[in-house]
């Protein structure tokens, strides 16, 4: 079981940010920039391509309403997007607020507060 899924199963806390009955985004623990989402099916599949056609593009179509959610709570040029996954073998897209190309390396991290991380959280789920 990955550790996405235990998220979902509500064994792990995460700050949840927008949900529906396929898909969960919450924000990445070790950020890029502040606001940095991970959006995520419910499904545990390994890897983004091997989603059937439907199921991809309603993870995009979820991705895009979280990133135009973003947009209005976290000050940025606009919203990168990145898919990895050679962390944890579970899809998610990287929705990351820049405004400067060195946050959408994995190596510039910032560091939010347990207060913040939860008062941003708030402000997107509003904004979704
Ligand atoms: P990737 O698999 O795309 O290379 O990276 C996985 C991402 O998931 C990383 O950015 C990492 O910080 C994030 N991550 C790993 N474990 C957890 C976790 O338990 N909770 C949250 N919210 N993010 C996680």
């Amino acid at each position: 079981m990955s550790i996405f899924t235990k998220i979902i199963n509500g064994e792990i806390p995460c700050y949840k940010v927008a949900e529906d009955d396929e898909f969960i985004a919450f924000f990445d623990i070790n950020p890029n920039a502040k606001g940095h989402t991970l959006c995520v099916p419910k499904q545990e599949i390994s890897y983004i391509f091997d989603m059937d056609d439907d199921h991809y593009l309603r993870l995009m179509a979820f991705s895009k309403r979280v990133a135009k959610a973003l947009e209005k709570v976290v000050p940025c040029e606009r919203i990168g997007v990145a898919v990895v996954g050679l962390e944890v073998p579970h899809v998610h897209v990287h929705l990351i607020p820049i405004s400067e190309m060195k946050e959408m390396t994995f190596q510039h991290k910032v560091k939010l507060t347990d207060e913040e991380f939860k008062a941003l959280a708030q402000k997107v789920r509003e904004a979704f």
